[in-house]
């Protein structure tokens, strides 16, 4: 049953929310540390079961409930979760509990979800394998020798492995894509600036959106739809006209001009993909048309020192002082990695070598999106250039930067970018991206609601 069901026989009192979240409890008992060993909840929310009493109370009493019901949601553990643990999966924030609840768990506890508990993911969101959290790995539930990708590891496999109904994970250069892909889900980017940062431990400040997990792109529609929207404590938060609407999946009245550029990926997953967008345009009637993005190659070396200097700045916080521990006693390598490098490119920056001249380098390719969706309607790419590959297999660092080659375009642009699942290689789901100008999450959604179907 869709999420979207689900909830209206909740509201319609044929079903319990109740129900719905000991069912989910049930999973994470049987499969997150016993049985199958997932790994993707760290700590569950105690008042879960009390809450969803509460909505069933009101629904049998007439009242009026919200737009999530009863619906089961798993949050990152760099979401602030008032009362709940949100470490970062790191033995900096080990212990620590949120006094406050981040602005999207703010409008998800309005509309009456319900928060089941923390996801694992890979330690202050650096990483892509799910392998860096300090609470240990998050195993794929497809397949349980393989990463589930990261960094919102346990977000995606939470998905996948039905210990929810939705999840919702951050992406800085593809973190809620490349797990969404690698699980086989659903993975929503917003556009920057469409979702609020309030309460989300940042990576990199100018990168970071919240996004939604889920089984299918209506669900993911609705959780966006409830999360979205200005916020008077991010100021890079907006509202225009696209996204004061709610996001309604209409079915599009015009044939959708499918940009691609030049492959990336490799062989097996880019043939996947062409399959996928050969599909499209013979049962959709869509076209294609080759697109050029000047500077696509050198996003990873752009994204890279922005990344550094911002992670640096934002952890200078993390001192043990006031709260946890001094990250750089208890940090594991790629935090230490970046803390290091940003702090000697920050030293280096006072002749705008490294930080301002990437910034730079993020307008152009900006641009050279914006362009690209004066000529196509949306761009559709691999989500990652890869497969996944086996939980401890050793791997260089350059390697695991390049594996983001696809997915961190779309920080750098600042546009909304949506993984689907798109097929299935050797027993593993291969995902794609449909990405749409800033701002059109509305016209991006439908049009991967309409692949969704084929
Ligand atoms: N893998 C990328 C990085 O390590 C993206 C991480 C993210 O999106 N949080 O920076």
């Amino acid at each position: 049953m869709s999420v979207i069901e689900k909830i209206k026989q909740i509201k319609a009192g044929k079903m319990t929310a109740e129900q719905n979240i000991k069912g989910f409890l049930n999973a994470i008992e049987k499969d997150n540390g016993n049985g199958r060993k997932i790994n993707a909840v760290l700590s569950l929310n105690p008042n879960a079961v009390s809450d969803a009493r509460k909505i069933d109370e009101r629904i049998r009493k007439g009242q009026k409930v919200g737009k999530l019901a009863g619906a089961g949601i798993i949050v990152k553990a760099n979401i602030c979760v008032k009362n709940l643990e949100c470490n970062c999966a790191s033995l900096t924030l080990k212990d620590w509990k949120s006094p406050y609840d981040a602005s999207v768990i703010q409008k998800i506890k309005k509309e009456d979800g319900i928060i089941i508990g923390i996801a694992n993911m890979d330690e202050f969101a650096c990483g892509g394998s799910g392998e860096t959290s300090a609470f240990g790995v998050t195993k794929n539930p497809r397949n349980l020798t393989l990463i589930p990708g990261g960094t919102s590891s346990g977000s995606a496999a939470s998905v996948a492995a039905g210990f929810c109904d939705l999840a919702l994970g951050s992406d800085t250069g593809g973190s809620i894509r490349n797990p969404a892909s690698h699980c086989g889900v659903v993975g929503l980017k917003p556009s920057y600036g469409a979702v609020s940062r309030y309460g989300l431990i940042d990576m990199a400040m100018s990168f970071d959106q919240i996004g939604p997990l889920a089984r299918d792109i209506e669900s993911a529609a609705l959780l966006f739809d409830v999360i979205k929207g200005y916020d008077e404590h991010d100021p890079t938060t907006y509202n225009d006209e696209e996204h004061n609407k709610e996001i309604t999946l209409e079915k599009i009245g015009k044939k959708i001009i499918i940009g691609v550029i030049k492959p990336l990926a490799n062989k097996q997953v880019q043939s996947i993909i062409d399959d996928k967008i050969s599909l499209m345009c013979e049962k959709l009637g869509w076209n294609k048309k080759q697109i050029e993005i000047k500077y696509i190659d050198v996003a990873v070396q752009t994204y890279y020192p922005i990344v550094y200097v911002e992670f640096f700045s934002g952890t200078r916080k993390f001192d043990g002082r006031r709260f946890g521990k001094k990250i750089e006693d208890v940090a594991g390598p790629e935090v230490l990695r970046r803390i290091l490098g940003g702090s000697e490119i920050s030293k280096a920056e006072y002749e705008g070598r490294y930080y301002k001249k990437a910034l730079e380098v993020k307008q152009i390719i900006k641009e050279e999106f914006e362009n690209a969706f004066k000529k196509v309607d949306c761009l559709i790419v691999p989500t990652c250039p890869g497969l996944p590959w086996k939980i401890g297999e050793s791997m260089r660092v350059e390697e695991i930067y390049a594996y983001d080659a696809l997915t961190i375009p779309a920080n750098l642009a600042e546009i909304c970018s949506v993984t689907i699942p798109a097929g299935i290689v050797s027993g593993v789901p291969v995902g794609m991206q449909v990405m749409c100008a800033k701002a059109n999450e509305g016209k991006m959604l439908s049009i991967a609601r309409e692949i969704e179907k084929l």
